[in-house]
């Protein structure tokens, strides 16, 4: 090569105009979505195969019967085979959350990619670039960006150890486990996977499949940091939805302010911390004690509200509020 640093030339244009110069390369294996009108999931896979032409050619041939909307080579050019609004055969059996047919809730994206070697970086840049643009086009979460081993823990391990889901996470284009503090139990752990997504199954190939994901440098068994993991992923799930928040109301006060039907969960997690609360009621308000400390309910506004007057009250209810996020998280798809 005369020219100087091509390479790096070559990276540059492809990570910023993947989505202009896709490649359109059809693949006549797919079909309608199944009573689905629109993808709200992504699946990342890697091909296993030794290079992307061979898998382009397996994704596009009718005896094979499989495919996946794109396919992002190693340098970073980027095939579409299906159109998105169409259902590509790329999940096969599993399921995530509520969803068991996960190829009509999805579109699938394939890495070039053998399963032994690090994601090349033009293919990382070209992702970013395509993930963006799928999840804005079809308003997908990013908790709704999952790997195939994630929905599938008994048959797939792909996108594997190597695949960089905190990079994706760190520009909203997935999740990664916030510092809750937040524990969950050990004998909660299982349910807490269900809640964020994970197909029943043997706890150990939960655990294998989780830990893929999000600790792929923990062995042996079940400890704190799986704990810690999950519980941060399941506060990180609530964020979308219309959390209950906690405001100053002057002279040091604080009211935690909450929909109406979560009053059960405010309740349960004043519990988990600090036990049974006594209960005072008066014909406007109820009181309840907390640890030595007064909270006032009132639920004769349109958002019923827990208000403190002390630093020991606004405490607590930091610490509810937190508790309250993470079980929303569990029950919010259970
Ligand atoms: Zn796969």
């Amino acid at each position: 090569m005369a020219t100087g640093s091509p390479v790096v030339g070559i990276q540059r244009r492809s990570a910023m105009s993947a989505s202009s110069k896709i490649i359109h390369h059809p693949s006549p294996n797919f079909g309608p979505r199944r009573d689905v009108t629109r993808p709200d999931m992504v699946v990342i896979h890697y091909t296993a195969m030794d290079t992307a032409e061979a898998a382009l050619e397996r994704l596009c041939s009718p005896e094979f019967e499989v495919s996946a909307h794109y396919l992002i080579c190693e340098q970073g050019t980027v095939y579409q085979m299906v159109e998105e609004t169409m259902r590509a055969w790329h999940a096969g059996a599993g399921s995530w959350g509520a969803v068991s047919d996960v190829n009509s809730h999805s579109i699938g994206i394939e890495l070039a990619n053998n399963g032994r070697t690090p994601f090349a970086a033009a293919q990382m840049d070209a992702l970013e670039v395509l993930l963006a643009d799928i999840m804005a086009r079809w308003d997908i979460r990013p908790e709704g960006v999952i790997g195939h081993s994630d929905m599938a823990p008994s048959r797939k391990s792909d996108p594997g150890p190597r695949f960089d889901w905190q990079r994706l996470a760190r520009v909203g284009l997935s999740v990664w486990p916030t510092d809750s503090g937040f524990e969950i139990s050990e004998a909660e752990f299982p349910a807490a996977l269900t809640a964020f997504g994970y197909p029943e199954g043997p706890d150990a190939q939960r655990l294998a499949a989780f830990r893929l994901r999000f600790r792929p440098w923990a062995t042996g068994p079940l400890s704190q940091g799986d704990r810690e993991a999950i519980a941060g992923l399941l506060k990180e799930k609530t964020v979308g939805e219309e959390p209950p928040k906690l405001m100053p109301v002057g002279d040091g006060s604080y009211s935690l302010e909450f929909d109406g039907e979560d009053f059960d969960l405010v309740v349960q997690a004043i519990r988990r911390r600090y036990g049974k609360p006594t209960k005072k009621e008066y014909p406007t308000l109820t009181v309840y004690t907390v640890d030595g400390c007064e909270l006032v309910y009132q639920n004769e506004w349109d958002d019923p509200c827990l208000v403190s007057d002390c630093a020991k009250g606004e405490e607590i209810l930091r610490a509810v509020l937190d508790d309250i996020l993470i079980l929303k998280g569990r029950t919010s798809s259970t």
